[in-house]
């Protein structure tokens, strides 16, 4: 296949994922199982035979999420709250919801959607010993309320095999965008946002095949001199699309990022361990510099002045979440910092319910002439 269907397949992907999980579903004989926001243990998911579906909100306006949801919660809630209201998500078979923050531990108690909801709860404290048990037999009531709902048996072995699987898709995707970074002329901010988020909607075994013949043929071109501002990203998640265009159109390329919905989601494997949900419960123990695991030694700075340095960054711009509370924890840290290191920062607020971004256009303007 050539590299311009290659993307434009996964591009496509991303932008129709409704179709996409419906082909990719029939494709494979499968079953779909939502996963909101960040970190569901997908691999017990894809264990289970069923596709999993990343559930991250969209632009949508609120007719209904505000009764159920204070207008405090973070714009992302408020996009699924009303998306599962509307019966978006009824198609799925079960839903999984993670509680890393205060939203989201109220979140499954809510759902309003047809699609039976697993709400569990990773352990803030990382470091107690009783974390990783802890964790472990949240585990094991998923894989068992999965099994209840599907009516089949999960076993060990499949567990172990989509381990091995997921760990291959992380490794690729660590290549996809160490390489995207110097091939910014084909890989554009937009591309490269859509080409992660398109893993979301597709069978991961397939996503694989596709990026692996991606980066392949990447590294067949020569290394593009984009005289473009080189830019890294940090927060929750950096949508609408919009926002994404203002990046490509005053010269600033996406060369690394730190967002939860793309290289976080694939920054940690799953480490080998006797039993598949200890592995997976070791994935989240070893997850670090994440403003959503604690971390009193907030090891996220210095993530962020490495990354920068890595990619010879000329800027960092964090993508702050409308009223997330653990990403606004760090705001005045990351800029504490970024001013010690001489690092120019730009923060912009990412609101899924905006329709208008004029504010943000004029921000990132000059940003980028003052760079
Ligand atoms: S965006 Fe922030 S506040 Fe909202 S669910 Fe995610 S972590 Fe929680």
């Amino acid at each position: 296949m050539e590299i311009n269907n290659i993307i434009d397949y996964l591009v496509k992907s991303a932008d129709f994922p409704g179709k996409t999980i419906k082909e990719s579903c029939k494709k494979n004989n499968k079953e779909a199982v939502g996963c909101v926001a960040p970190y569901a243990p997908e691999e017990i998911v894809y264990a289970a035979n069923c596709i999993p579906v990343g559930i991250w909100g969209g632009q949508v306006e609120l007719t209904k999420a505000r009764t159920y949801l204070p207008a405090f919660a973070c714009s992302i809630m408020q996009s699924i709250m009303e998306y599962e209201i509307r019966g978006t998500y009824d198609f799925l078979k079960a839903v999984l919801i993670p509680a890393v923050c205060d939203t989201l531990k109220c979140f499954g108690q809510k759902w309003k959607g047809t699609s039976e909801a697993i709400p569990f709860v990773f352990p803030q404290n990382r470091e107690a010993k009783s974390a990783e048990a802890f964790l472990e037999s949240e585990y094991k009531y998923i894989k068992n309320k999965l099994e209840e709902i599907l009516g089949i048996t999960i076993t060990e072995k499949a567990l172990q095999d989509s381990i091995i699987l997921y760990n291959d898709y992380r490794a690729e995707m660590r290549k996809f965008v160490e390489i995207a970074s110097v091939h910014t002329d084909v890989i554009t901010p937009v591309i490269r946002h859509k080409i992660i988020k398109s893993s979301y909607f597709m069978d991961k075994k397939d996503y694989l095949e596709y990026i692996k013949e991606l980066n392949k043929k990447l590294r067949l071109l020569p290394a593009n001199n984009s005289k473009n501002k080189r830019i890294i990203v940090t927060g929750i998640m950096l949508e609408p699309d919009g926002i994404i265009e203002y990046f490509e159109k005053y010269g600033m390329d996406i060369v690394g990022d730190d967002l939860t919905h793309e290289s976080r989601q694939f920054r940690t494997d799953a480490p080998f361990s006797g039993s598949a949900l200890n592995s997976l419960a070791k994935r989240w123990t070893n997850h670090n510099a994440c403003s959503l695991a604690f971390d009193p030694y907030k090891e996220r700075i210095q993530y962020l002045v490495d990354l920068a340095n890595h990619y010879k960054a000329d800027g960092l711009v964090i993508a702050l979440m409308k009223f997330c509370d653990p990403e606004e924890y760090d705001v005045p840290l990351i800029m504490e910092r970024m001013k010690k290191e001489n690092i120019p920062l730009l923060v912009i607020e990412i609101d899924q319910q905006a329709k208008s971004f004029e504010q943000i256009n004029t921000r990132l303007l000059s940003f980028a002439e003052n760079m």
